[in-house]
């Protein structure tokens, strides 16, 4: 049976920047609501234009939209052998439609990864974050993780951008929809005894030994 992982975390956190890691160690997807959302936004369609209204205002996605998103992406082939959540559940309702995703796929979580950083910090990040415009999986700091060029993704060569949502009015909502709607969802994993707390000011390179350590029992 596969490896079921799920990245809880404040905004900027790192959440992101380490799932591909041990995404890539362990050969299973990183599975991020927000880029299914980014990737349907870019269409021409209805659908992305309502999507790209509540992503840039800072709102949540329906939970039924959200699941059913999760649950039609877990079906697909690559996720047989475990797969890694990023950013998904974040409300009480979503909690109860991965269970039952899971009971009905007889699998089970194997850890929940909670990457702990003060508000002050998540913020600060959030406003030094680029993305590649090729591949939003490639993040940047313009601080502590800056690429090689100015403004050029390391990977691919693409430009780098700021998120549409990295605004800080849409910041500061987000952050606030976490602090209401998801603070309850890691208090009912924190009960599982499947809980991890990683200290997310730590390097990137040290989360992510933190991250390998607990990933590998
Ligand atoms: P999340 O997915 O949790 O929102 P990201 O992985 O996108 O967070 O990281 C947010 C920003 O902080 C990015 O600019 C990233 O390069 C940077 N970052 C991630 N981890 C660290 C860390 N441990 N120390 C400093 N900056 C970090
Ligand atoms: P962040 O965590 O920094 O807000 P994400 O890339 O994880 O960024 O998500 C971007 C946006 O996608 C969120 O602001 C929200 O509108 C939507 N979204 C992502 N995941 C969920 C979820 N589990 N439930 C509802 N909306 C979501």
């Amino acid at each position: 049976m596969g490896r079921i992982f799920l990245f809880m975390g404040i905004q900027g956190a790192g959440k992101g920047t380490q799932a591909i890691r041990l995404a890539e160690k362990l050969g299973i997807p990183q599975i991020s609501t927000g880029d299914i959302f980014r990737a349907i936004m870019k269409q021409d369609s209805p659908l992305g234009e309502e999507l790209r209204a509540i992503l840039n205002s800072g709102r949540l996605v329906s939970d039924e939209f959200t699941s059913q998103m999760v649950k039609d992406r877990i079906a697909q082939d690559d996720a047989q052998n475990g797969f890694i959540l990023d950013g998904y559940p974040r409300t009480l309702p979503q909690v109860e439609h991965l269970d039952q995703m899971l009971a009905e796929r007889g699998e089970k979580i194997d850890a929940v990864l909670f990457f702990d950083l003060d508000k002050d910090e998540a913020i600060s990040r959030l406003a030094n974050r680029r993305v590649c415009t090729a591949n939003s999986n490639h993040t940047y700091h313009l601080i502590h993780n800056p690429p090689q060029q100015e403004g050029i993704c390391d990977i691919d060569g693409a430009p780098l951008k700021q998120r549409e949502d990295d605004t800080s009015e849409a910041i500061e909502k987000r952050i606030s929809e976490y602090v209401n709607q998801t603070f309850p969802v890691v208090d009912t994993y924190k009960q599982r005894g499947i809980f991890h707390k990683i200290d997310a000011r730590q390097s990137i390179d040290d989360v992510t030994r933190t991250m390998m350590e607990i990933a590998e029992k």
